[in-house]
């Protein structure tokens, strides 16, 4: 059994509940010996993890640096002001807000900060790749706001922006919302700033996945053009699970008071913490690198995949994050992430915009993160094909998708 030099084995825990400890270097292992091609997962680095499991979780800080609830703030108030710093710097932002709980409580923020219940929202549907929290009927934004959708051109699966001009004109929407969970593409920011202008509507950029490549240059940002940036901070940026706000000085108290009081009590220092970690990593050219290498990685595989007969929306990307149809190789969406988890390959299914059927997402941020490069990539691309024509046994399939996790692992040691 290989050694995973992971900071979740400590002795510490496996003296006291080993049960735990079990469990834990189990989900270690798993992740070490398995193929991370989900496009929102990523590898924290051990300074993260680090700051994660640090006794800033104990700290209770309800409020904001220099006005708390709580006393004993002083130290945490250290913490929360650099992470805030970093992020302005890291974004060209006027104003950040860290305390976000996940990407989703960032998006309720950032309603609660511009809207009323019952307001107009445009926003990409959720068959398209809009997020549960773009108006799901089981999620609160379904039902405290009225949603308008709008989509993607059925032949190119490109936004359709002429339709978003016409439904903004014609609903006078409060809010329009550009972001999605499985768009490939940059969105035209300026486009949106340009429609919102024309009928009066805040623009709210949910950049919950492009975000970690905005941060290393590798993908345009929105911050110049939306009103707020709702962000998580787990996915391509790499930092601890969480999200946060950007926005100018003039929304910065409507959104402060919109995360807390309004829609969260006590900040979670340890991540706040760890957020300002992953924020000074980001900051680095060793980042910067890793964002490109990340966008170059995903093209090789797009191209890979369509070679294999898959047929990829939009006919590539432009980020992390690829779609695809498995349906000319004889197999459904679900079905094939069954056979390719059973391979050790894990990834998800998402709506297509051209079909009923289920197509596959997947993204290269935490395989970049292990060093795989677009070598990697092209073998990667052959597996999955080789996989869901049934051209590579089981067996076998799993066996090379383990040898190339172990040779790439994530946290070396
Ligand atoms: C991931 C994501 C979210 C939600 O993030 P959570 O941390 O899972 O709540 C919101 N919007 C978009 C576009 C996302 O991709």
């Amino acid at each position: 059994m290989s050694v995973i030099h992971a900071p979740v084995a400590a002795d510490v825990l496996r003296r006291q509940d080993p049960e735990l400890a079990e469990i834990l270097l189990g989900e270690a292992q798993r992740q070490a010996s398995t193929l991370q091609l989900s496009a929102a997962e990523n590898f924290a680095s051990p300074a993260v993890l680090a700051a994660l499991g640090s006794p800033l979780a104990n700290k209770y800080a309800e409020g904001y640096p220099g006005a708390r609830h709580h006393g004993g703030c002083e130290i945490v108030d250290v913490a929360e002001r650099v992470a805030v710093d970093r992020a302005k710097a890291l974004f060209g932002a006027e104003h950040a807000n860290v305390q976000s709980h996940s990407g989703s409580s960032a998006v309720l923020a950032a309603y609660a900060a511009l809207l009323q219940p019952g307001d107009t929202v445009l926003a990409l549907g959720l068959p398209y790749g809009g997020h549960l929290t773009h108006g799901s009927p089981a999620n609160f934004s379904g039902r405290w706001f009225d949603f308008v959708p709008y989509g993607v051109d059925a032949e190119t699966g490109i936004v359709d922006y002429a339709q978003v001009r016409t439904l903004a004109r014609g609903h006078r929407p409060k809010a329009i919302v550009c972001g999605s969970i499985a768009y490939p593409r940059h969105l035209d920011h300026a486009f949106f700033r340009e429609v919102a202008d024309e009928v009066g509507a805040y623009l709210i950029a949910d950049a919950a996945h492009p975000i970690g490549l905005v941060a290393g240059g590798a993908a345009p940002s929105p911050v110049p053009y939306a009103d707020v940036v709702c962000a998580t901070t787990h996915k391509v940026l790499r930092g601890p699970r969480g999200g946060m706000l950007l926005c100018g000085n003039e929304l910065a108290e409507r959104v402060d008071r919109a995360v807390f009081p309004f829609t969260q009590g006590g900040a979670q220092m340890h991540t706040i913490a760890a957020k300002a970690v992953a924020f000074g990593e980001a900051a680095t050219p060793a980042f910067t690198a890793y964002a490109h290498q990340v966008v170059a990685n995903a093209r090789v595989l797009a191209a890979g995949l369509e070679r294999e007969g898959l047929v990829v929306t939009t006919g590539g990307t432009d980020t992390h994050l690829i779609t695809a149809d498995p349906a000319p190789l004889g197999v459904e969406g679900r079905d094939a992430r069954g056979r390719l988890a059973a391979a050790g390959v894990h990834l998800e299914c998402c709506a297509l915009p051209h079909a009923h059927a289920r197509g596959l997402r997947l993204g290269t941020a935490a395989l970049t993160t292990q060093g795989m490069r677009e070598q990697e990539m092209a073998g990667v691309a052959a597996l999955l094909g080789g996989v869901l024509r049934g051209r590579v046994e089981g067996r076998r399939a799993r066996e090379e998708v383990r040898e190339l996790a172990t040779a790439f692992p994530p946290y070396p040691g």
